[in-house]
C-alpha cells in the first residue's frame, strides 16, 4: 500500500502550490515568512526518495520521511513535522494500517508533537489542526463510521481546527511576540497541516 505514496506526495505538492501566496502571507504576518519554503524543501527531498519509499512498509516509510523532513526542513516546523512522522513510524510498527490502527497511530504521533513543542490545543499552532483531526479519527472508529464518511468528518475537523486559530492569542513560536496583534490571522502551520490532511483524505476517498 505504500505504492500510494507518490500520488499522495504529488497531490500535496499541487495543493501547497495552489495556496502558496496565502500561506506565505500568513507566515509573513505572524512569523518570518519562511514556512512554505521550509515545507517545500522537505517535501522536495521526500519526493526525491519516493521510489525507495514504495519498497518499504508503512512504519519504515514513515521513519524515512520523518528523518528526511528533520534534516532538510529547518524552522520550528521542521522538527515538529519530523517528530510527527517518527511518531507515526513508532506507533505503526508491525501493524496493518486499517482505519482503527491508523487513528491510534495518528493520536500517538500528535502526542509526540505536543511533547516536542511543549504545546497543546489553543496556542495558535499546527496542533490546533492536528488535535481535532486526531479526535475526529478516534470518534469515527468508536462509532464504527465507514471509511469515506470518516474521511469527510476528518476534513471538516481539520478545517474547523485551522480556522479556530484566527481568534487565538499565540503562546508558542514567533507569533507569541505579537500579543494581541496576532488576533485575526490564521496560523501558517495550522493552514499547511490542514491542507495536507484534507488532500490525503481526498486521495484516499478516490
Ligand atoms: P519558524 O517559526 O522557525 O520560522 P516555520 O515558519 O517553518 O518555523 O513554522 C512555523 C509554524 O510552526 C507555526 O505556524 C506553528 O504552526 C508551528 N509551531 C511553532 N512553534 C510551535 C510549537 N512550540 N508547537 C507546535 N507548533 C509550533
Ligand atoms: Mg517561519
Amino acid at each position: 500500500m505504500t505504492t500510494l505514496i507518490p500520488a499522495l506526495l504529488t497531490a500535496i505538492k499541487q495543493e501547497l502550490d495552489a495556496n502558496a501566496e496565502e500561506i506565505v502571507l500568513l507566515d509573513k504576518t505572524l512569523g518570518d515568512g519562511d514556512h512554505l519554503a521550509n515545507l517545500e524543501r522537505g517535501l522536495t527531498a521526500v519526493i526525491q526518495q519516493q521510489d525507495e519509499l514504495t519498497d518499504l512498509d508503512w512504519s519504515a516509510a514513515f521513519m524515512k520521511m520523518g528523518m528526511t523532513l528533520m534534516s532538510t526542513m529547518g524552522g520550528a516546523s521542521g522538527s515538529l513535522f519530523g517528530t510527527f512522522f517518527l511518531g507515526l513510524s513508532k506507533a505503526s510498527k508491525n501493524k496493518e494500517l486499517n482505519l482503527s490502527n491508523f487513528a491510534a497511530c495518528f493520536e500517538q504521533a500528535v502526542e509526540s508533537v505536543k511533547q516536542r513543542g511543549k504545546s497543546d490545543l489553543g496556542e495558535k499552532t499546527m496542533l490546533d489542526t492536528l488535535i481535532p483531526a486526531a479526535n475526529s479519527l478516534k470518534d469515527s472508529v468508536n462509532n464504527k463510521i465507514e471509511l469515506n464518511e470518516a474521511l469527510t468528518t476528518l476534513q471538516q475537523a481539520a478545517t474547523d481546527g485551522m480556522e479556530s486559530t484566527k481568534d487565538m492569542l499565540a503562546t508558542k513560536g514567533r507569533a507569541s511576540f505579537l500579543g494581541e496583534r496576532a488576533i485575526g490571522h490564521i496560523d501558517a502551520g495550522a493552514r499547511t497541516t490542514q491542507l495536507i490532511i484534507c488532500t490525503v483524505a481526498e486521495q484516499l476517498k478516490a
